[in-house]
């Protein structure tokens, strides 16, 4: 689950990181009080997307007076912002937040992460701030430091010297960076995160270490444990299909492709995607139904993939084991009989239950073409949606 930027410099400030002050805004009132409040002389006016690139792309802007704040408030309030990030039908801005002006001597990036590879809290830090981290990545790998924690001990100092190290911090700038190093890792431990990224870290004129932006990404699996950050969930950032199909405690992603998938098992899910692309078709998403599906849950499932305009065609696969084929059967009709099918349907079922869940297709007269095993499937959805 991801939050906004306002949102995750408030559960930063808990831990007693810094960060600018601010208040976020929905409409200009808001932000104008909001920027009495604060007093100025400068302010930033950024707009709150789960998405990042704002900057180049005019959703965040430096100004000097209320006037301007106002001005800018009522520019950002329903844009649709377009970044790198958003993909092409752009984001559109609901919310925005208004936050004192730093002045800025240097720009740096830091992150933490769950680095799977160690199994461990890992950081990543570059001199190189402000812009795009995979371009510094790609074209000077060697300007990006990353080390990991070792959870026995937790953050030591000599993690915190090796952050100030990387920047070129001495003095007193090194021990900030050392005692913000040890915040960001309570903090990341702490709230279950998955991803924290501080891109720009500065050093401001009067040489303090500040966090400029934050992005916070937490552990889907843990958020029952965390009440306070489930609070801080903004649905109109996440695809509907996603979020109905969280409701139905669903493995769903949506992608981009054209064939919507229904599986058995996360593996056969992946498999089954793969072998799409292979025969030259997109998956639409992916989704692994579970083992302990009900027939209303496989309806709910099959539902949400026909609501997707960018669905040609559908595939369900399934390896009947402790899922079974029967299951499946009667949750497709069942949806079917619901809302329709316009679009080409190929299944292939294997395993338990396997004749009772042909036999309730067939009995259905749904007009199902059935695929003998995966290949013979996949090369059959594949080109039902190129030929129609
Ligand atoms: P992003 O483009 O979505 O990552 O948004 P950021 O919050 O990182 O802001 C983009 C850029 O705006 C930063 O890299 C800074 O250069 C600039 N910026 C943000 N806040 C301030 C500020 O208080 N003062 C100044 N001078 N620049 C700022
Ligand atoms: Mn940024």
């Amino acid at each position: 689950m991801n939050i906004h930027e306002y949102q995750a410099k408030g559960v930063l400030r808990e831990f007693d990181v810094p960060v600018p002050r601010g208040f976020p805004a929905f409409n200009v009132d808001e932000a104008t009080k909001a920027a009495e409040q604060l007093g100025g002389p400068v302010w930033v006016v950024k707009s709150q997307i789960h998405a990042g690139g704002r900057g180049k792309a005019g959703g965040v802007k430096v100004v000097k007076s209320i006037d301007d704040v106002k001005k800018e408030a009522a520019r950002m309030l329903g844009l649709t912002l377009v970044t790198p990030q958003t993909g092409s039908q752009g984001k559109e801005v609901r919310r925005i937040y208004v936050e004192e002006g730093s002045l800025i001597d240097r720009e740096f990036y830091l992150s933490a992460l769950v680095d799977r590879e160690t199994s461990r809290v890992a950081f990543v830090v570059s001199t190189e701030g402000g812009m795009d981290i995979e371009e510094v990545a790609h074209s000077h790998p060697e300007k990006i430091i990353t080390f990991s924690v070792d959870p026995a001990t937790g953050v030591m100092p000599h993690h915190g010297r090796r952050v100030a190290n990387a920047l070129h911090l001495t003095g007193d700038l090194a021990k900030q960076a050392e005692s913000l190093v040890a915040k960001l890792y309570k903090a990341f431990v702490a709230k279950d995160m998955a991803m924290l990224e501080i891109n720009p870290l500065v050093v401001t004129k009067g040489d303090k270490l500040i966090c400029l932006d934050a992005k916070i990404g937490f552990d889907d699996n843990a958020l029952y444990r965390h009440p306070d950050v489930v609070a801080l969930r903004d649905l109109t950032e996440e695809d509907p299909k996603e979020i109905e199909a969280s409701k139905y405690d669903l493995n769903y992603v949506a992608l981009d492709g054209s064939i919507g998938c229904m599986v058995n098992g996360a593996g056969l899910a992946m498999a089954t995607m793969d072998i799409i692309k292979l025969y030259g078709e997109t998956p639409a998403n992916f989704l692994d139904v579970g083992g302990g599906a009900t027939k209303e849950k496989v309806a709910a499932a099959f539902k949400i993939i026909t609501s997707d305009p960018k669905v040609k065609g559908i595939l369900v696969n399934i390896f009947g084991g402790i899922m079974k084929c029967d299951i499946i059967a009667e949750g497709v009709v069942a949806a079917v009989k619901e809302v329709g099918l316009k679009v080409p349907l190929v299944v292939r079922l294997e395993g338990t239950n396997v004749e009772l869940g042909k036999k309730i297709i067939a009995d259905s007269k749904l007009n199902v073409t059935s695929g003998d095993d995966l290949d013979d499937a996949a090369q059959k959805i594949v080109k039902a949606v190129k030929g129609g």
